[in-house]
């Protein structure tokens, strides 16, 4: 479906609800945690409305479209381009992968924080991590298993 680019967007948009910002509420309604950081919504472009195919075009919750994305690829989602949304599925999975990979190293094979950062860096053939970059990354590791913690532990007390 052809959006009108020329008529005003009408609908509330679902996203941000209206705000034309994600907010930690957002974040977390959409379960975006591990995605998404605050900022201005890239669904309504930050005016809070969106065109009604906008919705049927894209789910709200594409981890891909953030304003981090160029403009140019934004618009291409928007308007339901098929080359734009196969790229934002690749990227969906691969950050799944990207994350499952962190829970398994540390709840299965009991990796401890350091060693996975360890892993990450040497796989991404990062020569050079600077200090803000690893920090950084262990602060993520950190929030990966605080929100995958639930799971595993209610194994280890099956167990015992
Ligand atoms: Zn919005």
């Amino acid at each position: 479906m052809i959006i009108n680019l020329f008529k005003k967007p009408t609908e509330k948009c679902p996203r941000c609800l209206g705000k034309g910002f994600v907010d930690n509420n957002d974040i977390e309604r959409l379960n975006k945690r591990l995605e998404w950081a605050p900022g201005k919504c890239a669904y309504c472009n930050g005016k809070g409305k969106v065109h009604i195919q906008t919705i049927s075009n894209v789910p709200v919750n594409l981890s891909y479209l953030t304003v981090e994305r160029p403009k140019i690829e934004r618009w291409k989602l928007l308007l339901g381009n098929k080359n734009a949304k196969k790229k934002a599925e690749i990227y969906q999975e691969n950050i799944k992968n990207f994350i499952n990979d962190i829970v398994k190293q540390y709840f299965v094979i009991n990796l401890d924080f350091e060693t996975i950062a360890d892993l990450h860096f040497a796989r991404f053939k990062k020569k050079e991590v600077s200090i803000k970059e690893r920090k950084e990354f262990l602060e993520y590791i950190e929030k990966v298993v605080e929100l995958n913690r639930g799971k595993f532990e209610k194994k280890t007390t099956d167990n015992s």
